[in-house]
């Protein structure tokens, strides 16, 4: 198979070579194999990428609303023309079952859901005698995980930019094909050079290098919590804003006046999104003790709708891990559930039969599992779910909270008033009730799940300072 090498980075409106020369394999998840090679930036391109940003910002922060949303249509318009090419470059690169084109179409939808948001947005409000002017922070780094590549990078630049500010994008080194095809539609918008641009590299060096550089006043971050917490010291030092969009470990709760049918598919669809590979995943079941055996033989049953295999497959709900490691990430989670007691209802170590190559997981259920458990404490970011049981609701309340996560939750049940109730009393950024579900609503953790809120208009006061004119 022919190799792609994607020795191209993106600063000030050109395709340029890198400056670092490391060379670092692209691989199919689903098969093993190298697919391409990408030559990483480094620090000296990092510096260039954010000082043609510094240069953009003073003509782009002075844009109206209105030229904004143009720009914001024109980015929309490239990403949907590259469509065909991005859902390969998923599916090649990600091992994203082809039935999830949700991965591709969020990413023009964000430029969408932030044109909604401009429209109706006040940049000058009114307190007292005081004029409230919302102005754009300044250079914005951006920096975004493997699992949603394309997603990430046109909600966080949609969002920096609608606010007017310029940005510097560094996506993960594990995502250059689908970075690449990316940078080729949003360079078709034909924005002003400099405005965005894109250097794919390492953490410690590109990253680094943002997080520390006194000209970017400002970090967006979606990573692991590891990650999120090295930033936030990094960041300490130029005191930047921060918003970080880190792990999760969130609960489904079904409750007892549930339709237990549906609601065992709903919590295990929550569990088994993205290949389970994502941060809102529902990993822990919350079922009522007193319909235990009922929860469990639903589950057990319902397993079958959530087939793992070639993601080229339309029938494939669940495709490969993203890498080598990842893969072993996961088994190494599964060995862990069953040391601690926990037992296997279905799946289990290994790799799932008649599929000996790529990094494919056996979809696991665990059952008899508490919430002291490793498996019920710690992201795994792969497909090994836990069902655990509660007496009433307040021990359903308490074993939700009791995480030191808090980015989603999900309930379930057959009374709306109840549900609302419960979810008055989570500790998550978000709660969906029967899969409710509203784009333009605030995204972001409590606790260890991060700091600050993404999309809609609460995303975009994240890009913006406040000034106060008084007369
Ligand atoms: P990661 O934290 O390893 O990497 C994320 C990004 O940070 C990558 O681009 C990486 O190169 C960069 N990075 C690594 N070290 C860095 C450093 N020292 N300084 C600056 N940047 C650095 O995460 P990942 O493995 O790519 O993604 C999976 C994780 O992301 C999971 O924990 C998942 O929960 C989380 N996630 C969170 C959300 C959310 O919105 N809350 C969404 C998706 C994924």
């Amino acid at each position: 198979m022919e190799q792609n090498v994607i020795d191209k980075i993106y600063i000030d409106g050109k395709f340029v070579t890198p400056h670092g020369t490391d060379l670092a394999d692209l691989f199919n998840p689903a098969t093993g194999q190298v697919i391409g090679q990408v030559q990483f930036a480094d620090e000296v391109d990092t510096e260039t990428a954010i000082a043609a940003a510094k240069r953009a910002l003073p003509a782009w922060s002075a844009t109206s609303t209105e030229e904004r949303i143009d720009a914001l249509r024109r980015l929309q318009a490239a990403v949907a023309a590259k469509r065909t090419e991005m859902l390969e470059a998923v599916l090649l690169e990600f091992g994203a079952p082809v039935r999830n084109e949700w991965l591709v179409d969020s990413a023009a939808g964000a430029f969408g859901d932030m044109i909604k948001t401009l429209e109706s947005f006040n940049f000058t409000r009114q307190v007292g005698t005081a004029t409230v002017q919302m102005a754009p922070v300044g250079v914005a780094g951006l920096i975004t995980p493997w699992n949603s590549n394309l997603f990430f990078i046109a909600d966080k630049l949609a969002t920096a930019l609608a606010a007017g500010c310029t940005v510097v994008i560094k996506p993960s080194e594990m995502s250059a094909t689908q970075t690449n095809v990316m940078t080729q539609a949003l360079h078709e918008a034909g924005l002003p050079n400099g405005v965005f641009n894109i250097v794919t590299g390492l953490g410690d060096v590109v990253g680094t290098t943002i997080t520390r550089h006194p000209d970017v006043p400002r970090i967006s971050f979606t990573g692991s919590t590891a990650v999120g917490k090295v930033i936030f010291r990094e960041a300490a030092d130029t005191l930047k804003s921060l918003t970080l969009e880190l792990g999760g470990k969130s609960p489904s709760i079904i409750l007892d006046d549930a339709d237990f049918e549906s609601a065992i598919v709903g919590a295990l669809f929550s569990g088994f999104v993205n290949s389970s590979q994502a941060c809102v995943a529902g990993t822990r079941i919350l079922v009522p003790e007193s319909r235990l055996d009922e929860a469990l033989a639903a589950a057990t049953a319902h397993m079958a709708d959530f087939p793992v295999g070639d993601p080229s497959d339309p029938a494939t709900a669940i495709g490969p891990m993203v890498s080598e490691r990842q893969w072993e990430r996961v088994q190494s989670y599964i060995c862990r559930g069953v040391e601690e007691g926990a037992r296997i209802l279905v799946g289990g170590p290994g790799r799932p039969e008649g599929l000996p190559d790529g990094y494919f997981v056996r979809p696991t259920l665990f059952a008899d599992v508490t919430n002291d458990m490793t498996i019920a404490r710690e992201e795994i970011f792969g497909p090994v779910l836990s069902i655990l049981t509660y007496r009433d609701e307040d021990h359903a309340v308490e074993i939700a909270n009791d995480t030191d996560y808090g980015l989603h939750a999900y309930v379930f049940s057959s009374d709306p008033e109840r549900a609302r109730r419960i979810a008055s009393r989570l500790q998550a950024g978000r709660v969906s009730i029967n899969g409710g579900y509203e784009p333009l609503s605030p995204f972001g953790g409590f606790k260890q799940s991060g700091i600050g809120r993404e999309y809609g208009a609460y995303g975009l006061e994240g890009f913006l300072e406040s000034r106060s004119v008084m007369q």
